[in-house]
């Protein structure tokens, strides 16, 4: 009997990760939810089955290396093995080159970047013993295994007053690539995505707010803010078989953002 893949999805109490969670689990996985938000990490958990040990919470802030070593620990107690890593935990800070504190720097790159590091760093030793240990064959690497690092469409645009937040998402499309080209030999693939606007805790103040919801809309050719389930599906299919020989690269899914230049236009 095949054995049912184990996704650890970091962030995966709300919004994005929460749909990634989800739809991993509806794919078949058992799902560990890594978050600082135990109230809603762990009714994420019992809704997606945790006491038939299908999904489990574990309380992680994944800039903490000893957290993201327990959960580790807690997901190979659990379930004894790890096939895929949604690494998506991230925040924001706002401030300038001019006005951005040392605290807030840190804090983003903390939780974003480092914190990204640290988990997949572990993931990805997890992944590599396993592989050797069962000397598994390529094609059932290719079926099983998968790291997806959240990035942004500020990992190649910027916003002003989101450095630290810009700055992360920089390092991040290149992380994926340095992680993809270690990781090759055992057939593990890395790949981001890229998300726009996504309705999200992130998006509530817009929300609510006419002229920055035109702002958004006017540089963003779907004229229409993202859902969290259509990035959910592309975490999917890059976990899938069906996604099996890319690696290295950072999935888009902006509403057309990054192909514009100037602004949508109004007829
Ligand atoms: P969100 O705020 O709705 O969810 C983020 C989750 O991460 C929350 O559950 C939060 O508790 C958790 N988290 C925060 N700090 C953590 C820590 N230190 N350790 C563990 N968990 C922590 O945000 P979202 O919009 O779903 O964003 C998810 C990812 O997608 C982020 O990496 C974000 O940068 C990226 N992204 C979002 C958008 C968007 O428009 N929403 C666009 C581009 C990229």
């Amino acid at each position: 009997m095949a054995i049912d893949r184990v996704a650890i999805i970091t962030g995966g109490a709300n919004g994005i990760g929460k749909a990634c969670a989800r739809r991993l689990s509806e794919d078949g996985c058992h799902v560990v939810i890594a978050d600082v938000d135990a109230q809603a990490g762990q009714e994420l958990a019992d809704e997606l089955g945790a006491e038939k040990n299908k999904a489990l919470f574990v309380q992680c802030d994944v800039s903490d290396r000893l957290a993201v070593n327990n959960l580790l620990a807690e997901t190979r107690s659990a379930f004894d093995r790890l096939d895929i890593l949604i690494n998506n935990a991230g925040i924001v800070a706002g401030g300038d080159i001019l006005t951005l504190s040392e605290a807030d720097f840190d804090r983003v790159m903390g939780v974003n970047l480092k914190g990204a590091f640290l988990v997949a760093r572990e993931a990805a030793q997890q992944m590599v013993d396993q592989i050797e240990a069962e000397e598994a064959r390529s094609e059932d690497v290719r079926r099983r295994y998968a790291i997806i690092n959240m990035s942004s469409v500020n990992g190649v645009m910027a916003i002003q007053d989101q450095l630290a937040y810009c700055a992360t998402k920089g390092a991040i499309n290149q992380m994926t690539k340095s992680m993809a080209l270690a990781l090759a030999k055992y057939g593990i693939r890395v790949n981001a995505i890229g998300p726009g606007s996504i309705n999200t805790d992130v998006l509530k103040s817009v929300n609510d707010d006419e002229e920055a919801m035109n702002k958004i809309m006017s540089r963003t050719p779907l004229q229409r803010i993202g859902d969290p389930d259509e990035i959910a599906s592309i975490a999917s299919f890059l976990a899938s078989k069906d996604a099996s020989y890319i690696t290295g690269t950072t999935l888009y899914a902006d509403g057309g953002r990054l192909a514009l230049n100037y602004t949508v236009r109004s007829d």
